[in-house]
């Protein structure tokens, strides 16, 4: 079997020295003999883990003093409901760009008021609107940073004049962030974090209390800032492969380098997408995500994309399909692929246009 290229949009590629050294503390947990998945949580070694983890987050991302990072259960999806339970006094507003957007929305819609305040809706969520104005009447404003159906990303820190919460589930960690313009930075670990089975919020603790109505424990974001994210058992397996990734990160030279690769990857995919004739991109070129890259078949082309899709898989390219609501092709760039992924996926594309071009 040839090495494979992964481009799974989640869960996906993670680097291999996290899985290597997670297979290790599988075995053996830090020397104790026992096995990472049977030690207690409550163990020293454990606490060990947590706090290099939360560490680690803050130091790659250079999170201000007065905001918490915590791990969670549920994913994104619980953290659209975290964010109406904890935010939502009276009214909030919402920038609708894509499927999880409309879904953290709706999340909110049944907890008070809460409304598109601009939409793509009209394109099929090709872009990301402009233009439009924020009310200073809102308790908060939700964007979705980095659409990954759609391969739409908002890759600056926006000026917002109500508290700003962001799901940035898959591009954080791809980029410098400017933490204090956010009151909530949300999201699932599974695209650039860590594995499935844990979430990310980063709450910045003072834009929390504001709110009248009964939390129940578990989704009072409070709870797990006081508890240090153990009030009930984490996951520690996939807290601890996040803490590898994290590791692993900061030792390949942290955000900026990651940022760099990361961009590098995006341009070389585009390029080849804007080059070759039988592909065209379905995102606006200036909306355009540096982690997830759709394209289709060029019109006149469209009879070939099953061709395509059997050719590529043939030569070990993986997970390439485009979202149902996209068709097409998605090719996900997330930090752990590399350059040499996304060069075999281009001379794959160009084999296919000499022979069918
Ligand atoms: C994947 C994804 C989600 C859903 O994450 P889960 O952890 O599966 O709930 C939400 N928002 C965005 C932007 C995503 O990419």
């Amino acid at each position: 079997m040839g090495k494979k290229h992964v481009f799974n949009a989640g869960p996906c590629l993670l680097p291999q020295v996290a899985i290597d050294n997670t297979i290790e503390a599988l075995r053996d947990f830090k020397g104790t003999g026992v096995s990472l998945i049977s030690i207690s949580h409550r163990t020293k070694g454990w606490d060990e883990v947590m706090d290099e983890c939360r560490a680690l987050w803050k130091e790659i991302l250079g999170i201000p003093e007065g905001y918490e990072v915590v791990f969670l259960g549920g994913g994104a999806s619980l953290g659209f409901l975290y964010v109406a339970m904890n935010y939502l006094e009276n009214k909030a507003g919402y920038l609708e760009t894509g499927v999880w957007a409309k879904k953290a929305l709706k999340e909110a819609q049944g907890i008070g008021n809460a409304v598109a305040v601009a939409s793509s809706a009209d394109k099929n969520y090709s872009y990301i609107p402009k233009g439009y104005e924020i009310p200073t009447d809102l308790d908060y404003f939700h964007i979705t940073t980095n659409n990954t159906i759609y391969g739409t990303e908002i890759r600056t820190d926006i000026d917002c004049p109500v508290p700003l919460i962001a799901d940035m589930s898959s591009d954080i960690l791809s980029r410098r962030v400017d933490v204090s313009k956010y009151a909530l930075i949300y999201g699932g670990a599974q695209k650039n974090a860590g594995p499935a089975g844990v979430a990310f919020a980063i709450i910045r603790k003072d834009s929390l209390g504001g709110v009248s109505r009964h939390l129940p424990t578990m989704l009072d974001y409070r709870t797990h800032i006081d508890k240090l994210s153990m009030f009930n058992t984490p996951p520690v397996f996939a807290i601890y492969v996040m803490n590898e990734t994290l590791k692993w990160l900061k030792g390949i030279g942290g955000i900026d380098a990651i940022h760099a690769l990361d961009v590098k990857k995006a341009e070389t995919l585009y390029a080849e997408i804007d080059r070759n004739g039988l592909f065209t991109g379905t995102a606006a070129k200036e909306d355009r995500s540096i982690m997830n890259v759709c394209f289709v078949m060029s019109p006149g082309h469209e009879d070939l994309q099953d061709e395509f899709m059997k050719f590529a898989t043939e030569r070990d390219i993986v997970g390439i399909k485009g979202h149902r609501s996209v068709g097409g092709f998605r090719a996900s760039l997330y930090n752990a692929s590399t350059q040499e992924d996304v060069d075999a996926l281009v001379a794959v594309m160009q084999e296919f246009e000499k022979i069918r071009g």
